[in-house]
């Protein structure tokens, strides 16, 4: 298997499809995506000089609404990524049951080396290339790996600027101060936490859990917070560069400000430092990839020591790991229904910007885990009844809802 986390994507469709057959035409419609926009955004350097970024936006289906997906700044982002997470964003979306399509968009960046102003001209020269094929009822970003509720904001502006539109519903997961919904920040831990709770019987796991996760964005971050809070204990975490462990179980406040203040984990006091690739094969109940793709491949997935995995990440396992991790008996929650509260709030977010509504954090996190538990539940027995993996049933239930 090629390391092209779209022909990993391909490559899950084919497998599905092998164990319940579908529409030959649906699946030759989802193998392409509907558009692809390559851009190129000149931005001024604080220093004076003109540097020329590459974004793109891969539009992938707009069957069941308009696109809808994140854009992520990364130094390796490239087209073949792109593509692959925004065919996720569409299953994702219909494993939801959300009336949307599925999108996404990259630009190739490390905003660690960008100064808040380089930033702020890169996030705006994002949408003055783009802004023709965005909208509310076309497609709708928001954040994801690096970008933030900040950066949301200025291509919101940026897009109200161009167009005129100031409904705030071309872009989700904006700042409250500017049309954000309540709980988005947290939805994609929240969510998954969510899921777990729904799911965590399968595996048989104990009420107290140990828990690896890899990643501590956005998403790792939050959900490290959220699994302590409910009484599990987090025996390690990474970051990029490397991680931290304690099989006693590690204080994620402790383990952030130590992060905030040396800008890395090396030398934590309350762990063990370890590598990323150590992390993953650490035995625990729960493995929760928060990173990037391809991180459980054939090479590792022999030495996974995990009850369950729970994809925070897009695209965290290959096809070729989850066969293996399947023969083990180890319950893979795949990412495209364990890390559906993100998307599932922003979709919260664009429909309050349209009617003027605004819901408190109590009612969102409701409404999420309504949701997430009852697609939980029907993926779960449709799984059991293809006598397959969760991922499987849960492309299967996608599927059935892009056949329209
Ligand atoms: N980037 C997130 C994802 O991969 C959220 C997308 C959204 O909120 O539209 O699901």
């Amino acid at each position: 298997m090629s390391a092209n986390p779209f022909e990993s994507a391909l490559h899950q469709l084919k497998r599905v499809n092998a164990v319940r057959a579908f529409n030959a035409d649906l699946l030759a419609r989802l193998s392409v995506p509907e558009r692809e926009v390559r851009v190129s955004i000149p931005v001024k350097m604080d220093g004076g000089s003109i540097h020329v970024f590459e974004g793109y936006r891969v539009q992938h289906s707009s069957v069941r609404g308009p696109y809808k997906g994140g854009i992520r700044f990364h130094e390796n982002a490239n087209i073949d990524e792109v593509r692959a997470l925004a065919f996720w964003m569409t299953l994702k979306c219909a494993v939801a049951n959300l009336p949307m399509g599925g999108g996404k968009g990259g630009v190739v960046a490390d905003p660690k080396k960008l100064s808040k102003t380089e930033l702020e001209r890169l996030s705006r020269g994002f949408v003055e290339r783009l802004y023709p094929v965005l909208g509310p009822t076309v497609d709708v970003p928001a954040p994801d790996v690096n970008t933030t509720p900040e950066i949301m904001a200025w291509m919101s502006d940026e897009y109200a600027k161009l167009t005129g539109d100031t409904s705030g519903a071309a872009f989700t997961g904006k700042p409250l101060s500017h049309g954000g919904s309540e709980g988005r920040s947290l939805a994609t831990g929240m969510g998954g936490y969510f899921v777990f709770e729904a799911l965590k019987q399968e595996a048989s796991l104990p009420a107290s859990a140990s828990v690896l996760i890899q990643g501590m964005g956005n998403v790792g971050g939050n959900a490290a917070k959220i699994f302590e809070s409910h009484g599990h204990r987090i025996i390690a975490i990474s970051d990029s560069h490397g991680g931290v462990c304690n099989e006693k179980g590690l204080n994620i406040a402790e383990v952030e400000a130590y992060k905030k203040e040396h800008a890395t984990l090396k030398g934590f006091p309350g762990g063990k430092n370890i590598s990323n690739a150590e992390l993953l094969e650490l035995p625990c109940d729960v493995l929760i990839p928060s990173a990037l793709e391809h991180q459980i491949t054939k090479a590792n997935a022999a030495r996974i020591n995990a009850k369950m995995v729970l994809e925070l990440a897009n695209g965290p396992t290959t096809p070729e790991a989850d066969d293996m991790l399947f023969e083990r008996g180890i319950v893979v929650v795949p990412d495209i229904l364990a890390n559906a509260g993100g998307v599932i709030v922003s979709t919260f977010e664009w429909e309050h910007n349209l009617k003027g509504e605004h819901w408190t954090e109590q009612i969102v996190f409701e409404k999420l885990q309504k949701i997430l538990s009852q697609q939980a539940e029907i993926i779960f027995k449709y799984s059991k009844d293809l006598k397959t993996d969760l991922r499987r049933g849960a492309f299967a239930v996608a599927l059935e809802r892009l056949d329209i």
